[in-house]
């Protein structure tokens, strides 16, 4: 994951370390090859340009400038930067409730990741000690519910289903059996499409303001770069989510999704999802991410 961003800013740094003193011409011109590093990793332009002038104003302090190791101090700066841009801390779960279940509702795109999501969270708590239930709300398209039911019985968890399209009486009857089972987690699965529409967006607040989730979660294909960071804010306008769930980061995702979407949308990344197994699923902590962002 985020090999060329990864090269392209070595080689920023490498010059760096190569020069006696450290003063604006110079900085000036690692400043643009980071800047082009970043365009080049899809990342929101004005994020960019905001990140590149704090990484500048910071790395010409006077700390820095007379210090040791200059080029190492602006490696940790720009370290500390990406952390920051990323979220800074890890932001967990929220399952907080007076009336089990806590409820976890996961929206986003056909195709990103979502079903899949449902079943590796639902297998994480499952392990944490909790005792969660799946709802299969993604009711138009039988392969779906299809899906979580297979992967339900591959973690161990039990999922609710109706053999019909009404997603609003899946969810409530399935938070009904939820309270009968005594299930203090509900991960409610729903519909997406291809792209974002009226009637996906229509339905998704109906089912907010009937569940009233603890935890809203948008998932999104890290792969889709700056496209990501524009579903991200249409679904976010529309449903303001609690926080983003980004998969696929196993791909030669170049980083634009990771880098961009908290800055954009102002809500934490909770989860990163690397695979298609039920444990490639991480919590996100944006610390980590920049390290591996620097090599
Ligand atoms: P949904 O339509 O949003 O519910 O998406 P699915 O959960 O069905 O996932 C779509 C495809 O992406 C499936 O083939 C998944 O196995 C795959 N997938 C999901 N998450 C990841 C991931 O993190 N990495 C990889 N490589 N594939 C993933």
């Amino acid at each position: 994951m985020f090999e060329s961003l990864s090269d392209t800013l070595e080689g920023a740094f490498r010059k760096l370390a190569g020069q006696a003193t450290i003063n604006e011409i110079n900085i000036g011109i690692a400043m643009r090859d980071i800047k082009r590093a970043l365009l080049g990793a899809d990342v929101n332009y004005k994020v960019v340009k905001k990140l590149v002038e704090d990484i500048r104003l910071k790395s010409l302090g006077e700390d820095v400038v007379k210090s040791v190791s200059p080029a190492q101090m602006i490696v940790k700066i720009v370290s500390d930067e990406l952390t920051e841009l990323m979220g800074g801390e890890q932001k967990p779960l929220n399952l907080s409730t007076k009336n089990l279940p806590a409820v976890v509702m996961v929206a986003g795109l056909q195709g990103s990741g979502k079903t899949t999501f449902c079943a590796k969270l639902a297998k994480r708590l499952k392990k944490g000690g909790k005792n969660p239930m799946m709802v299969a709300a993604d009711v138009y398209r039988p392969a779906a519910v299809e899906q979580l039911k297979t992967l339900g019985l591959e973690v161990g968890v039990p999922v609710f289903s109706l053999d019909e399209q009404d997603a609003m009486k899946v969810a409530r009857e399935g938070l009904e059996a939820a309270r009968r089972g005594a299930h203090d987690v509900l991960i409610l699965d729903t519909a997406g499409r291809l792209q974002i529409d009226d009637r996906m967006m229509a339905e998704a607040e109906a089912l907010k303001n009937l569940m009233k989730p603890e935890e809203l979660l948008f998932v999104v294909d890290s792969m889709m770069g700056q496209e990501a960071v524009n579903t991200a804010k249409a679904f976010n306008d529309r449903l303001d989510f609690d926080g983003v769930v980004l998969t696929k980061l196993d791909g030669d995702s170049r980083g634009g999704a990771a880098l961009s979407i908290r800055q954009v949308v102002e809500k934490p990344i909770k989860f990163m999802s690397v695979g298609e197994k039920m444990d490639d699923l991480d919590q996100f902590y944006p610390d980590r991410m920049a390290q591996r962002i620097l090599g």
